[in-house]
This record gives C-alpha cells, sequence and structure tokens, in this order.
C-alpha cells in the first residue's frame, strides 16, 4: 500500500466530522495546506508534543491505546490553557505498513478526537523509526487563556484528579514494583490505563477560565511542574502531602498523570468547586502560593519536611 492509499483509508474520513459547534475547517487532509477559518474574537492556542518508540512508550503497546495516548498528550495541553479543542494534525513515522497497527491506531485516535469535537486536517507520513508527533489547535476567548504566569501570593494551590498512579502502573509494568497483591483484576486494568489511556482535562480547564490564577498539566510529576509555575510567576509555594495516598515519590514525582495543577485566589473557592462538580473531576486544595521564593512540603503532623524539594528532585527529572 502507498503513502496516499494509507493516508486515505486511515485517515481521511468520508462522515462527516464531529464537531462541537460549527466546524473551523474549510480545507482538511488532501491539500497542500489547510485552510481554517478562526472564530471571530477567539485566540488560537497551539501545541506539540512527540512520542518516540522506546523513549515514551513500549514496542509491544496495544495501538489503539497509543492512538489515544498521543492525542490525550496534546488535548492535555490545551485543557492547561484553558482552550477549546479544534482541530489537529498527525506526522507519523512507521517502520513498515502494518494495517492491524494503522487500523487500531486510527481507532484509538478518532474515537478520542471525536469525543472532543477535534478535527485531524493534515500531517505527513513517512518511512522510519516509530514515531508520532501531533500539533493541536484549539480556541479561547481572547484574553482567557490559562498561563502559567499567573499565581498570585496567597492563592490556593489545587490539582485535579488521581496523581502517581500513572508512574505506579509503570513500575509494575517494569516488574520493579509488586502490584497489591489484594488488587483484582478490574483495579489493575484500571491502574493500567492511567499510563496507557490518560483522560486529558480539557472540560475542567475550560471551567477554570476567569477562575484560575496560572494553570499547567502534569506530564513530569506534580513538584517539577508546580516548579514551572513558581519560576514564571515569580513566588513560592507551601505544599501539604496529608492529601496523599500511597507513594509519596510517585505522587510528587510521578509524571505521566494528565492532571491539571493551578492556582486560584481564595475568594474563587466556591466557583473552583463548581467548575470541578461541573466537569465531574474532583480538585483537591493541596497548597498555598507563598512570597518566599522556595517550595516547601509539610507532613500529615503539619511539619515542615527538611530539603523536600532537593530530596525529590531525583523522580521530578526522571
Ligand atoms: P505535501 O507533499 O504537499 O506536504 P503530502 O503528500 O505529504 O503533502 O500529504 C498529502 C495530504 O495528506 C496532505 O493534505 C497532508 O496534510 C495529508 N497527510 C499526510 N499524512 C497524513 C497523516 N498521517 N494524517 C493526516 N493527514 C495526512
Ligand atoms: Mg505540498
Amino acid at each position: 500500500m502507498g503513502e496516499f492509499d494509507l493516508i486515505k483509508r486511515y485517515f481521511q474520513r468520508t462522515a462527516s466530522p464531529v464537531t462541537h459547534g460549527k466546524s473551523l475547517v474549510q480545507v482538511g487532509i488532501g491539500d497542500d495546506c489547510a485552510v481554517l477559518t478562526p472564530t471571530l474574537g477567539a485566540q488560537l492556542c497551539l501545541s506539540s508534543d512527540m512520542l518516540v518508540e522506546g523513549r515514551h512508550f513500549f514496542a509491544d503497546v496495544d495501538a489503539q491505546s497509543l492512538g489515544h495516548k498521543a492525542l490525550a498528550v496534546n488535548l492535555s495541553d490545551l485543557a492547561a490553557a484553558g482552550a477549546t479543542p479544534r482541530a489537529f494534525t498527525l506526522a507519523l513515522a512507521l517502520p513498515k505498513v502494518d494495517e492491524a497497527w494503522l487500523a487500531g491506531f486510527s481507532r484509538g485516535l478518532f474515537a478520542l478526537a471525536d469525543a472532543h469535537g477535534c478535527e485531524l486536517v493534515g500531517g505527513d507520513t513517512v518511512q522510519g523509526p516509530l514515531t508520532i508527533c501531533i500539533t493541536v489547535f484549539g480556541e479561547v476567548p481572547k484574553g482567557e487563556a490559562l498561563l502559567r504566569s499567573g499565581a498570585q501570593v496567597g492563592d490556593d494551590i489545587y490539582v485535579s484528579g488521581a496523581v502517581g498512579q500513572a508512574r505506579l502502573a509503570l513500575e509494575i509494568l517494569r516488574g520493579h514494583v509488586q502490584a497489591d497483591a489484594k488488587a483484582d483484576a478490574a483495579t489493575l486494568v484500571a491502574l493500567r490505563d492511567r499510563l496507557e489511556r490518560p483522560t486529558p482535562r480539557v472540560n475542567l480547564g475550560i471551567a477554570l477560565r476567569g477562575v484560575a490564577s496560572a494553570c499547567i498539566d502534569v506530564s513530569d510529576g506534580l513538584l517539577g511542574d508546580l516548579n514551572h509555575i513558581l519560576q514564571a510567576s515569580r513566588v513560592g509555594a507551601q505544599v501539604q502531602t496529608d492529601w496523599i495516598d500511597g507513594s509519596l515519590a510517585f505522587a510528587l514525582g510521578g509524571g505521566d498523570d494528565y492532571e491539571l495543577l493551578f492556582t486560584a485566589s481564595a475568594n474563587k473557592r466556591g466557583a473552583v468547586q463548581a467548575a470541578a462538580h461541573k466537569t465531574n473531576v474532583p480538585v483537591t486544595r493541596i497548597g498555598l502560593v507563598t512570597q518566599q521564593q522556595e517550595l516547601c512540603l509539610f507532613d500529615a503532623a503539619g511539619a515542615r519536611m527538611d530539603n523536600c524539594f532537593s530530596s525529590f528532585d531525583h523522580f521530578a527529572s526522571r
């Protein structure tokens, strides 16, 4: 099968696209450029993420899960900006034409794309070591994008969902950690899904427009990613650890969580809970933004943990 047949068969869709609202796409796959008409008054948010075999996923990972994850990690960046997903491009390097793999990959990819009304508008396909690069295009009302730089002294710090489970799943798959002997099969599948089929918090990000003062998605580990907010905002933080069940190291430095980590003024506590409730994603208040430009952890007894950040650096950098 040639390159063009492959694109036509697996990536160019004949049914009309699933969109949320009006499609922006005037010209999609098949011409030299896709042509999009942005929503009047909106700003565009763009992000790219690349997944490389051996580095970001195991060679034997299920193709459908990989299609899901490749788009999910990109949608997670849009979520962190509070942007509504609109379109994406897909650049693929494939070692060979494996139709079963392509069918699974495109199924996982389009299931998530359709769930968010995000249209595939173009890409590139070449032969080479398995590599997937997606660029997503989202929109926000002018001036409403959530940035890393907006945290203010006195703001609360929150994290959505649960952190540390993707890392736990990875360590179990690698054989470094024993799965809980009491865990049933369904629990183990759910845990593995946290690693291989993450849920981008797109609706929560949108609901946090005008509520969160700063936001980032947790891809490299909570403390490392919080540090990005602190640096960009020129502030520090006090973080509690009493909300963590399971490994502190995995929760604070695990990575691959794709949860939202954000700050909001104390007078927005009600609005934060309303956003969580509306989108059906739990959020936990985990700390406070401080003037002192350092990151301090507090244990369950409320005592300051010494040299806490440096001791978790190792996990944050993996
Ligand atoms: P060009 O040579 O002009 O860059 P190509 O021949 O590489 O275009 O691709 C033909 C068309 O197919 C283009 O519209 C391109 O965007 C699209 N395309 C190529 N690869 C993919 C892919 N993996 N997914 C979606 N669209 C693709
Ligand atoms: Mg061309």
